[in-house]
């Protein structure tokens, strides 16, 4: 029943202790004609009241208030109501999970962390399709993860939304479906520069013709080179540079991307 010596703000005389829990003996309860105290009433038979000459000298030394993060000091008189009643730091059992919080952390934990707070889905909203439509207890997010569809696909450009388990293979086919893309599109590239060396009549140097066959003899004048063959090869490669992008825009659509 004593209080907590370490309250004191300045150490507590050991004339003010009490014998039995070795605290400080608060409230002074006198037992003996030699003026001893006590804090602990049960123990004592015969007479016990307060002394208000000790209580007195009590009210010299200050307390502080026993809550963790709270700065009051006051009163020893004043402790329990600051500590059981008004102060803020003081601990309260959460009303929807029972877990014990500082008065002025309550919202924030519903907010923030209590497990039996409804949250939405946080990719589809309140109703995502997942498991309660999306909004679920914090507390079952794993549960509703397993059922949610909302994971976004993490290859750049791609949309596609799905569940946890159908996402690792869905982004391996988007992987092997961006690299197709790459090698296409750079295929493409080619086939065009080609084409286009070819028709401003330049030697296409990359594929190895021979500079001296346009060039051979005068001035490099386009219009004597013999066109039959390049003519048959520049169509030949529009066709297929043609080809290989519709090819690839079929496939595309096809995979819903
Ligand atoms: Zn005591
Ligand atoms: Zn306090
Ligand atoms: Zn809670
Ligand atoms: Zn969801
Ligand atoms: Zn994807």
């Amino acid at each position: 029943m004593g209080k907590d010596l370490e309250l004191f703000v300045t150490a507590l005389p050991a004339w003010l202790h009490c014998p039995i829990c070795l605290e400080a003996a608060y409230p002074p309860l006198l037992v003996c004609a030699e003026q001893h105290i006590v804090c602990h009433s049960r123990a004592m038979a015969a007479r016990v009241e307060v002394s208000p000459l000790v209580k007195r000298a009590f009210e010299e030394y200050s307390v502080k208030c026993r809550h963790r993060g709270c700065t009051w000091v006051g009163a020893i008189s004043e402790e329990s109501t600051h500590s059981n009643v008004t102060c803020m730091h003081r601990l309260v059992s959460c009303t929807q999970c029972n877990v014990h919080v500082a008065v002025s952390k309550t919202e924030e934990h519903i907010a923030t962390e209590c497990v039996e707070t409804e949250i939405a889905c946080p990719r589809g909203g309140a109703n995502c399709g997942g498991m309660q439509k999306g909004l679920h207890r914090r507390g079952k997010s794993a549960e509703h993860d397993e059922t949610c569809a909302e994971f976004e696909c993490r290859v750049p450009d791609c949309k596609t939304r799905t569940t946890l388990a159908n996402r690792t293979e869905h982004e391996a086919g988007c992987v092997r479906l961006r690299n197709e893309k790459a090698a296409l599109a750079k295929e493409v590239g080619a086939l065009r520069a080609q084409v286009a060396q070819l028709s401003t009549g330049r030697p296409a140097v990359s594929d190895g013709t021979p500079a001296s066959r346009v060039d051979a003899g005068t001035s490099g004048s386009s219009a004597k080179r013999p066109k039959t063959n390049d003519d048959a090869l520049l169509s030949h490669l529009s066709m297929r540079a043609a080809a290989r992008t519709s090819a690839f825009g079929f496939k595309h659509s096809y995979h819903g991307h």
